[in-house]
């Protein structure tokens, strides 16, 4: 629950808040664009409060996400049923509930036939556990690396399910039902894709030709409206990462959902041209300087 006695003195003024344990991990801002602003520190604050409905339930869907619950309404303490899981396209919900542990990391359910996926990990949270039972449960955890684990081990002890990682990163869940060393299939049309840089174990996983999860290493730049990378927060090796970018630049890939950083429909044509010169340009640029410039659009046409 939101703290009253911590809030975030630059709010506007009205029910809603954000109080000052908000650790900037940008999550309101993807789901509440034009109501959740930025300070100088990196934690958010409510810059308007909410005029419309749709308004309301994107507030909603931040404060249910929220990793810290520091966002808070003073007259409706309790949330709406039904927040999350939120259809972004059909078959792929966001999960909600981001994790602490992992940093506020997204997490998704894609609703298949063959068994549902459930690509990194929420909170395990009542809220969610009721609603994932009525999507059909899950029958693959898929995580993307050592830092999206959050509360997989109940996930997959819920449902019975195969837990998938890269052996690189395998340390970080021993409870681990399937431990990955190369390109290999999950389940038919699930394929998981070692792309390290990020972590030295850090996979994709591409979806039935057309949905990529790419965990902390590829994310839509809402900023600078472009597939992005993250320099900081390459702690394994720039130089690996480029390789990576590189050897996904071909697949076909309709929406990226990424565990940091915001979702997007891309477009076929759009990933292939902009992962194309992604990798040579991380190269060229080097990571210091790719960092330096995070406020920067790159033209990808030029
Ligand atoms: S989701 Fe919560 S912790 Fe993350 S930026 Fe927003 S208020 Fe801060």
């Amino acid at each position: 629950m939101a703290r009253r006695d911590q809030v975030h003195a630059d709010n506007a003024d009205g029910p809603w808040f954000v109080d000052t344990r908000c650790i900037g991990c940008d999550v309101a801002r993807h789901w509440a664009p034009g109501l959740i602003g930025m300070d100088d520190k990196g934690r958010s604050f409510l810059s308007r409060q909410p005029h419309t409905e749709a308004d309301t339930a994107a507030l909603w869907r931040a404060a249910v996400a929220c990793p810290t619950q520091s966002i808070g309404n003073r007259e409706v303490v309790r949330p709406p049923a039904g927040v999350f899981p939120y259809e972004l396209t059909v078959g792929v919900h966001a999960l909600g509930y981001n994790a602490p542990s992992s940093f506020g990391g997204h997490s998704y359910l894609v609703l298949r036939p063959a068994g549902n996926l459930m690509v990194d990990s929420p909170r395990y949270a009542r809220g969610l556990t009721e609603a994932v039972d009525r999507l059909g449960g899950v029958k693959h955890v898929l995580l993307s690396h050592r830092d999206e684990v959050a509360d997989a081990a109940r996930w997959a002890s819920r449902y019975h399910a195969r837990v998938w990682i890269h052996q690189d990163d395998a340390d970080a869940a021993p409870f681990a039902t399937d431990i990955t060393r190369s390109e290999e299939v999950v389940d038919t049309g699930v394929v998981t894709i070692p792309i390290p840089g990020h972590t030295k174990g850090h996979v994709a996983y591409h979806v039935d030709n057309r949905w990529l999860f790419t965990g902390d290493s590829l994310f839509w730049n809402h900023r600078r409206q472009e597939l992005d990378i993250t320099p900081k927060q390459t702690w394994y090796s720039w130089g690996a990462l480029a390789d990576s970018m590189d050897s996904i630049a071909e697949l076909n890939v309709e929406w990226v959902f990424p565990a940091h950083g915001k979702w997007h429909q891309i477009g076929v044509d759009h990933f292939s041209h902009q992962m194309a010169r992604l990798g040579p340009a991380m190269r060229e640029i080097g990571q210091r300087q790719w960092s330096q410039r995070a406020h920067t659009p790159f033209i990808w046409d030029e």
